[in-house]
């Protein structure tokens, strides 16, 4: 089998890239490990950055979320007891969307299925051989039966624990990382949201995050030590806990109910570089974890997919590599901001257990801040909205 562009993995960055791939005649395979419904059932982000919207529509999926996305002009910090709005579009004049991403995931897969374009599901022993030379290979079994897939360049978006970045000599990588020692106890509830915008809440239990999917879905979260085990999480202790991180109006108003998904993330950044080798791409999770605070993860899978794809139509429509060339300098730029930010968010609202007095002293004064000066309200909030491509 041959293809101009062998994709790993069909999570977000795998679809849309495969998706404006397709949209401009570029032949690409997707392979991925898993079924396409255990892909669907994965619960991850929801809040898409105006730039990560545009580019759903540039590729040709942005119907539903233009209708059932729900547009977000702010959001609310809550400490010492008040909340306070930061107000994304009097301060960006941009806004925020929250829309699930299995639904993202949904609307590229019905694209690809729709345009007759070719994913294997289920793929076993995927390995990425050949990307130093000219004539790259992918290989995996399907039902035990082995296949390869001769291509002229291998897109990994494979995801943190995929094989793409691991193929990669180590002396060739460089790799920074932090792994904060807490997790994210998440919670989804078919209950109506206690907001209808997003409440970052840093309270003396530790943080929460009072977020959303749809007008009656909602999902919560709790900062938890990563020694927890969900199963010592009955849904009655879960909403005891982010009440008690609440204020008592905000606590009074909620509405809980059955989970219907509870799981514990642990929070890490991380960056690999460069993003290419040879003809390899990097792009997503494969490359660069953040923290979800910020509410990143998606967004970057998204603007590293935006210069990947333009790159490839630069490079078949007129031979040229200097999109390629440029492709590891460009998406690290952006990646980097974002890890920076969402770094920052996380020390600014979660209860940092080797800080001590001095570090909470301290996150309190930049909380004070925040609500004093327009200038770093506006700072946090053109961060939140995206910074442009
Ligand atoms: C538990 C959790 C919660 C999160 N919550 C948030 C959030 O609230 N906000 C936010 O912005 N971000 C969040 N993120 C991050 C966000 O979901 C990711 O940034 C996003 O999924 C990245 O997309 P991706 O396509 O690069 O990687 P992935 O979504 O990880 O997709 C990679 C795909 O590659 C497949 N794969 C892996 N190995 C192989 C292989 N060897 N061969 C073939 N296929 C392979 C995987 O099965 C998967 O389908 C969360 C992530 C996790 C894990």
């Amino acid at each position: 089998m041959r293809v101009q562009v062998a994709i790993v993995g069909a999570g977000p960055s795998g679809l849309l890239l495969g998706q404006l791939l397709q949209r401009a005649g570029i032949d690409a395979l997707i392979i991925e490990r898993r079924s396409a419904e255990y892909v669907l059932g994965r619960i991850r982000a929801g809040v898409l950055e105006q730039g990560t919207v545009d580019l759903l529509g540039r590729a040709g999926v942005g119907e539903r979320v233009a209708r059932e996305g729900l547009v977000h002009d702010g959001f609310d910090v809550l400490f010492g007891g008040q909340r306070h709005r930061v107000n994304l579009s009097a301060l960006t004049g941009r806004h925020v969307v929250v829309y699930g991403q299995t639904e993202v995931t949904r609307d590229l897969m019905d694209a690809r299925l729709s345009a007759g374009a070719s994913t294997i599901y289920d793929a076993a022993d995927v390995s990425v051989h050949d990307f130093d030379a000219d004539h790259p290979r992918v290989r995996f079994r399907v039902d035990g039966a082995a296949h390869e897939v001769a291509c002229d360049f291998i897109a990994g978006c494979d995801g943190f624990h995929g094989v793409c970045r691991q193929s990669v000599p180590a002396d060739a990588l460089r790799q920074f990382e932090r792994v904060y020692p807490f997790g994210w106890l998440g919670v989804l509830s078919d209950t109506p949201p206690v907001s209808h915008e997003l409440i970052y809440v840093n309270s003396p239990r530790g943080f929460a995050l009072c977020s959303m999917r749809s007008p009656t879905r909602s999902r919560y979260y709790v900062q938890c030590s990563l020694s927890e085990n969900v199963d010592e999480w009955p849904d009655s202790r879960f909403w005891t806990e982010l009440k008690a991180r609440l204020d008592p109006a905000t606590a009074g108003g909620l509405v809980t109910g059955p989970s219907i998904e509870k799981s514990i993330a642990p929070l890490r950044s991380f960056v690999a570089e460069p993003m290419r080798f040879g003809r390899l791409f990097l792009a997503g999770d494969a490359a660069h974890i953040v923290p979800p605070t910020g509410a990143k993860g998606l967004n970057l899978a998204a603007s590293d997919v935006h210069y990947l794809s333009s790159a490839l139509v630069e490079f078949y429509q007129s031979g040229s590599r200097a999109g390629l060339d440029a492709y590891s300098a460009r998406a690290l730029a952006r990646v980097w901001q974002a890890e920076r930010f969402s770094w920052w968010m996380t020390h600014l609202l979660h209860e940092l257990p080797e800080g001590g007095a001095f570090s909470a002293r301290v996150q309190r004064a930049e909380l004070e801040y925040l609500v004093a000066s327009q200038a770093a309200r506006t700072a946090l909030a053109e961060n939140y909205v995206g910074l442009p491509y």
